[in-house]
């Protein structure tokens, strides 16, 4: 299932190896911690797969991924560690952005790992482009998955200083739980996907009247319009 926000920041080109990473990224990252009806659902169970993932959205070289594969094959503890490394800053960035929709303070610990995540950023520099003008890239000097990690997180930090905050929403159908960034005009939206969960809140609570009698229109939908 795939958010149908709206792009959060415009596609912008990529120069140099600077690996763009935008808020929707980050929220895709938080969902794969994923439910399917209800049930937990992994969609990064290995270090692999989770590698495959950062290579997909460009925070990770393929030579850097390769290169943990391999010491990952040498030392089988090594990818355990890393994987719950992935998983427990996954887990920490997913318990900031809950406190930011719920406007409540975050558990002090998921604050201390989601830092340990920015601190590990690698370093920023200005370079010339190709193009005659001025890029951004970055030194390979850390660990990948540290700066993978770092840039994940970037975004929310943009969110936080020069964005919108409280369009960070977490869906309210309770077996999705998704991360979400509420897009709509109105900035009212409660679903990660109107088609989706959306649509499952609005059949249960149709039937739930039903049952009570009441066959009248969905005057409490919340406002919501049937778009989002
Ligand atoms: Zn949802």
């Amino acid at each position: 299932m795939l958010t149908n926000a709206e792009p959060v920041v415009p596609d912008l080109p990529v120069r140099g190896h600077a690996h763009e990473v935008r808020l929707d990224d980050t929220f895709d990252f938080l969902n794969t911690d994923d439910t399917d009806n209800g049930f937990p659902l992994e969609r990064l169970p290995t270090l692999d797969s989770a590698l495959a993932w950062f290579v997909d959205r460009g925070v990770i070289h393929l030579e850097g991924a390769d290169r943990l594969r391999a010491q990952a094959a040498a030392d089988p503890e090594f990818a355990a560690r890393d994987l719950a490394r992935v998983h427990a800053v996954r887990s920490a960035l997913w318990e900031v952005a809950d406190a930011i929709a719920e406007h409540r303070p975050p558990k002090p610990g998921a604050l201390d790992t989601v830092n340990r995540a920015l601190h590990a950023r690698q370093v920023i520099e200005l370079v010339p482009a190709a193009d005659g003008c001025v890029s951004v890239d970055h030194r390979h000097v850390g660990d990948p998955i540290d700066d993978a990690l770092a840039r994940l997180t970037d975004p929310l930090v943009t969110e936080l200083t020069s964005g919108h905050p409280e369009r960070i929403k977490i869906c309210d159908n309770e077996r999705c739980r998704w991360v979400f960034y509420d897009a709509s005009r109105t900035g009212r939206r409660r679903w990660c996907d109107m088609s989706t969960c959306g649509n499952r809140a609005k059949a249960a609570r149709h039937r739930a009247r039903r049952g009570q009698g009441a066959v009248e229109g969905d005057s409490a939908f919340d406002g919501q319009p049937a778009i989002s």
